[in-house]
């Protein structure tokens, strides 16, 4: 039976972290297995930034944002002779296993340090949703919510202005965030990676809008598909409708978790810690059918994710 683990948080910071940290503390500490918290990522670990937690160390952590762990991006963790500094570091805090949050980058991490012989379970903490072998990701539920409020604002002020608004979301290389949030705020069209992005189609769209005398119109945008701030000139130039543009930015990633959130984040930490204790490794978490799911990671890597862009149709039907 193992006595001691430890616990990381890695790559980008998402709402719900911190609740995660708190159960598998919890759970740890329950059946008897002392935890370890990691700070800032697979970098603390190298560095040895490491240190015992307790009840009092995940006090008034569920409802908060971030991670109070810190995270970090350690490309040079790819490199086998900087892990063995890492296995070093955990060999000389009596660490026998890992429980590390994050996203496919820190499954890759949690692998490589499996392979060498401390278990590891990962589970799936993005805002972005971007994780094939989950329903859902910890963060993403609080991020649209967030997204959802932010464009209900923006609304306000554009229907008393009669304004056409294009707000970008985040999402990198994952469209769900722009999706969930399109659907949820009523836009006239969502635009993402996987739905492609037509400039005809948002100029025309934007001009039948207006010519319906539409108090407001709303498009989504997933970041990095195109300058939105250029193409609320264009728009508004094609179209008469007046366009503001507005990039919501890191608000996204931050804030109190929602339930749903906590609740997950709750759920994977305690299986992750069950895993462990039955000296599995190498596995990550998700979340599928509301029924927690444990794969290898390999096989977890290989699947190709179900992007939520399968419901942008509505968006338009409901335009
Ligand atoms: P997010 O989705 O928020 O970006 P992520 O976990 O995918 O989260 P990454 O920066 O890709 O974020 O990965 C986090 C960390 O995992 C990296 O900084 C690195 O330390 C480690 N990591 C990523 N890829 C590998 C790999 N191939 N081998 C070993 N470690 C890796």
């Amino acid at each position: 039976m193992i006595k001691r683990i430890g616990v990381l948080t890695s790559g980008g910071d998402a709402p719900g972290m911190n609740a995660a940290i708190r159960a598998v503390v919890k759970a740890g500490m329950k059946n008897n297995i002392e935890v370890y918290g990691v700070y800032d990522g697979f970098r603390g670990l190298v560095e040895g930034k490491i240190e015992k937690l307790d009840y009092h160390s995940v006090n008034d952590k569920i409802n908060r944002g971030g991670t109070f762990l810190g995270s970090a991006r350690l490309s040079e963790f790819k490199d086998e002779k900087v892990r063995q500094v890492a296995l070093e570091q955990l060999k000389k805090f009596g660490i026998e296993a890992l429980v590390t949050i994050g996203g496919d980058g820190t499954y890759m991490g949690a692998l490589r340090l499996t392979e060498m012989g401390i278990n590891c379970i990962g589970l799936p903490a993005t805002i972005d949703n971007d994780i094939a072998s989950t329903d859902f990701t910890i963060g993403f539920d609080t991020a649209i919510n967030t997204a959802v409020d932010a464009v209900d604002k923006l609304r306000d002020t554009s229907n008393s202005h009669q304004r056409c608004s294009i707000v970008e979301v985040m999402g990198r290389y994952c469209g769900d965030v722009a999706i969930a949030t399109a659907l949820a705020t009523g836009a006239e069209m969502v635009v993402t990676a996987e739905t492609g992005f037509d400039l005809q189609k948002v100029l025309d769209t934007a001009k039948q809008c207006c010519e319906m005398n539409k108090r407001h119109a709303l498009f989504i945008f997933t970041e990095h598909i195109t300058d939105v701030y250029e193409l609320a000139k264009k728009v508004e130039a094609y179209s008469g409708f007046e366009t503001r543009a507005t990039v919501l930015g890191y608000i996204q990633r931050g804030g109190s978790p929602t339930a749903r959130d906590r609740i997950l984040a709750s759920r994977l930490g305690v299986k992750a810690v069950e895993l462990l204790i039955n000296g599995e490794g190498g596995k990550c978490l998700g979340i599928i059918n509301n029924e927690i799911t444990a794969i290898d990671i390999k096989e977890a890597l290989e699947m190709k994710k179900t992007p939520l862009a399968k419901f942008a149709h509505i968006v338009e039907l409901l335009s």
